[in-house]
């Protein structure tokens, strides 16, 4: 019995250890079409920043360790071009034919890029990077402007401002990171301000030149590699990913798929949704290999919980906001509280917090979280409440730590959720 598994990074992998350690008996192969293998894409805009040192501190396995320590076979330079599902085969750029019994789709997504040009560049692969430090390295550049407002557009403005130079963020439509929040935009855009980094909203780049700046980094979003598997047959769903049952099986029987090029259940809307991070292709590419060794493991889901961090403030999001809540057949209601993540005595600094819950059921529908410091722990608890599908009730009463290094004794997500039962009642 032979796995085939096409991309060698966060799903792929996943999905091929997970197999081995559920079948010592399967042939396991893994095809990628780049260089490398196993590295924390999530790294990059510090390696640009100059946190990370080299794109080696980013590998996280090499093909070796596979090789040795999985007996997983790992091909890199190989690229699938088709695949022929009738006779379980893919066929690779150089003309060689891999059959499979079982396949494993894990071709991540690509960044949607509306323009080209010597100076224009995206972040994607460890290639980009390079590519983006030698020009840094070798022009010297002075401006820079990104074309895109959300988390790697906004990641990269801050890197290339920590780098001096001057720099502009151009975005097409009026609120930032995703979440159609003006709370949130205003919030952001105040940080991007205090780091004199300019932002234009509401802003279509039609080409580069206009931008006149020396380096221009295009952010503007993500297109799930998903054709290849359509053209054999597979069902793309209403957002252009594949679409996986919760088993992850595609509508091809005994082909999977995990990661950035496909959909996964959305549990606060109980819909298909697409929300690429790397977070959900880790857990999707377990399940998806555990079920292509013969088990059958449920994916539970993905509230698209995200944390960023912009100019030194972590920018945090779970489920819904209130403008998502109301398009997809919510009432929501929300409260937004300001409270210090520690006592002022131990240097606490503000955290905002915004609750959205629905108004007739009470449940929590989703939040973000604002602040220096004391965030992501914050944003993980009401990412667990969304999963339990709590009540803004019993968020209120839950019996979180307290010691005054740690946190205050009310925690202030305690205070919001107590604001917001009060508001819906
Ligand atoms: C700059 C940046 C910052 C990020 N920061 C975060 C973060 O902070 N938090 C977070 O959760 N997520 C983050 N992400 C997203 C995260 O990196 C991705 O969600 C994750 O890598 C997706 O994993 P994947 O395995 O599905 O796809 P990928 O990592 O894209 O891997 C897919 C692989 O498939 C290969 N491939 C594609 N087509 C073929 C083919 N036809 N034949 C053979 N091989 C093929 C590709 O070469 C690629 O190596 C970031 C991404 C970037 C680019």
């Amino acid at each position: 019995m032979r796995l085939v598994v096409v991309g060698g990074v966060a799903a792929g992998l996943s999905a091929a250890s997970r197999a081995r350690r559920l079948d010592p008996s399967l042939e396991i192969v893994v095809l990628e079409k780049g260089a490398r293998i196993s590295y924390g894409a999530c790294g990059l805009p510090y390696l640009i920043e100059g946190q990370v040192r080299s794109i080696d501190e980013l590998t996280v396995y090499t093909p070796a360790f596979f090789e040795k320590d999985r007996d997983i076979r790992i091909r890199t330079g190989c690229e699938v071009t088709a695949v022929q599902h009738g006779r379980r085969e893919v066929l690779l750029r150089s003309g060689e034919r891999v059959r499979y019994d079982r396949l494993v789709w894990a071709a991540g997504a690509r960044p949607v890029l509306p323009f080209t040009g010597a100076n224009v560049f995206c972040l994607h692969t460890d290639w980009d990077a390079q590519r983006l430090l030698d020009f840094l390295r070798d022009r010297q550049p002075r401006t820079a402007a990104v074309v895109g407002g959300g988390y790697i557009g906004l990641e990269m403005a801050t890197a290339l401002r920590a780098r001096g130079l001057a720099v502009s963020v151009h975005h097409d439509a009026t609120t930032l990171l995703n979440r159609e929040d003006d709370w949130l935009t205003k919030r952001v855009a105040g940080r991007l301000a205090r780091c004199r980094i300019e932002l234009h909203l509401n802003t279509r780049v039609a080409s580069a030149d206009s931008l006149g700046a020396d380096l221009v980094l295009v952010a503007a979003g993500l297109k799930a590699n998903a054709e290849l598997l359509a053209d054999a047959g597979a069902d793309l769903g209403r957002t252009g990913a594949l679409r996986v049952d919760e088993r992850l099986e595609t509508t091809l029987g005994g082909v999977f798929a995990a990661g950035d090029c496909a959909e996964a259940l959305h549990i606060v809307t109980g819909r298909p949704a697409w929300i690429p991070l790397g977070t959900t292709a880790n857990k999707m590419g377990r399940i998806a290999g555990a079920n292509a060794a013969g088990a059958r493991e449920r994916f539970e889901g993905i509230a698209g919980t995200s944390i960023v961090r912009i100019g030194g403030l972590a920018v945090a999001a779970t489920g819904l906001s209130s403008q998502q809540a109301r398009r997809e057949g919510f009432s929501p209601v929300e409260v937004v509280v300001e409270a210090r993540e520690r006592p002022k005595y131990f240097h606490g600094c503000k955290v905002a917090i915004q609750l959205v819950a629905d108004r007739s059921s009470r449940r929590l529908l989703g939040a973000a979280i604002l602040g220096d410091e004391g965030v992501a722990g914050r944003i993980n608890v009401v990412a667990t409440a969304l999963a339990a599908r709590m009540r803004a009730d019993s968020l209120a009463s839950l019996d979180l730590s307290y010691a005054p290094p740690y946190g205050p004794a009310t925690d202030p997500l305690l205070t919001a959720a107590q604001q917001l039962a009060r508001v819906l009642d």
